[in-house]
């Protein structure tokens, strides 16, 4: 099989440059599944403090929590942008990555691992699970909850926008759509 890998990311906007302070991976392949997840720092200095609040950044990384004066939270810390960048490559190594507009992710992410000396090496060819999702119901339908209501899969409301909530949410549409689908 071809491995798949679903990817989210939160990131501090939408605007050219944009960075990316959480990664979530779920690698799909021979040798089973697997997840990933992380935080990676942030120089918050040309950040989109609206984006940021999207992810609950000021709640969930642990320099937004600092920052904001709220305890720290049990948990690793944050990778360093190196290290995160390695970790990106090592996982998605020859996968076709899957997700809710990976397009978004992928730029994002392409941007990351050059800047640290990696590569991007998955397919080139990006499977977003929306689009699935319309052309599997014959509609359109919309964003990531909207296709998970429209297939009857539960989205927890303080899931959303975790890297980690997200990428789940996008592999169990692809499941819905692409395995039970095919039956
Ligand atoms: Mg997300």
């Amino acid at each position: 099989m071809t491995p798949i890998c679903v990817v989210d990311t939160e990131t501090d906007g939408l605007h050219q440059g944009r960075r990316i302070w959480e990664v979530a991976m779920i690698r799909r392949d021979d040798e089973g599944e697997r997840e990933r997840s992380f935080f990676v720092g942030l120089d918050m200095r040309y950040s989109d403090l609206k984006g940021l609040e999207i992810g609950r950044f000021f709640d969930r990384h642990p320099s937004g929590r600092k920052v904001s004066g709220k305890d720290p939270l049990p948990g690793l810390p944050p990778l360093c942008k190196h290290d995160a960048a390695r970790e990106i490559m090592q996982f998605t190594f020859g996968a076709q990555l899957v997700g809710a507009v990976p397009s978004f992710d992928a730029e994002g992410l392409a941007g990351l691992l050059r800047s640290e000396g990696y590569l991007p090496a998955w397919k080139h060819r990006l499977r977003c699970v929306e689009t699935l999702t319309s052309g599997f119901l014959r509609r359109e339908v919309g964003g990531l909850r909207d296709c998970a209501e429209a297939l009857g899969l539960d989205f927890p409301q303080d899931v959303q926008h975790t890297a980690l909530g997200d990428a789940r949410m996008a592999l169990q549409i692809w499941d819905a759509v692409m395995t039970d689908g095919a039956q």
